[in-house]
């Protein structure tokens, strides 16, 4: 049975950038969702229960045509979120790691790739606003920058694992931001741990 992982900070402890009720109701609900239909999904195939979330997605493919779906969808959905609790962190004025600049080699590569941090997060910015509906943009290891609809993500076709993801649908900042999704990424860099991201960088970049 897939669980949700705890968030990893208080619910408020992104302050202002994404409120305490935003971050309860997307992870204790909308996650817990896709969670149990997930598992409610699995229920009669017991040989894909115990697989890793990144082996059960990777190949679609391989999955019963009967859950196809609904394994894309809400396997997705929990591979996603799990990781976008962990691309965040309490900005430093509020005591945690994110925002700021990212360092080291991911700070050079993506200076190298985009001529400079402020116009890697303009363009990453840009495609986020451009996912019409719901739906992720993505930075994959390469650092390229791709962007899925619902819960999709890189990984389900062959390519490696993202290393930062920013969720777009509404229900990840409607009640904080209305329909000005523009707010909503502005502040979300606020809160991205670019050390989380960087370690990541450092896993998956050379395989890419
Ligand atoms: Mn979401």
């Amino acid at each position: 049975m897939y669980t949700v992982p705890e968030l990893g900070y208080a619910y408020d402890a992104l302050g202002e950038h994404i409120s305490s009720d935003i971050m309860q109701l997307h992870h204790d609900k909308h996650h817990k969702t896709y969670v149990d239909k997930l598992n409610a999904a699995l229920e009669n195939y017991p040989e894909l229960q115990g697989k890793d979330i990144v082996e059960l997605i990777r190949d679609l493919d391989a999955i019963p045509e009967p859950i196809r779906s609904a394994v894309r969808n809400h396997g997705g959905g929990h591979y996603n979120h799990s990781l976008f609790w962990k691309v965040m962190s309490p900005s430093k004025e509020n005591g945690g790691t994110g925002g700021g600049e990212p360092t080291g080699p991911l700070a050079e590569a993506l200076a190298e790739k985009y001529g400079s941090y402020e116009a890697f997060t303009k363009e990453f910015t840009a495609k986020a606003l451009a996912v019409f509906g719901s739906g992720w943009a993505w930075l994959q290891p390469d650092l390229t920058i791709v962007t899925t609809s619902n819960q999709d993500v890189p990984l389900m076709n062959g390519e490696p694992e993202p290393i930062l993801g920013l969720d777009v649908w509404e229900h990840a900042y409607y009640l904080d931001y209305q329909n000005k999704r523009d707010d909503y990424v502005a502040a979300w860099w606020n809160v991205v741990d670019w050390d989380f991201v960087a370690a990541r960088y450092a896993q998956f970049s050379h395989n890419s």
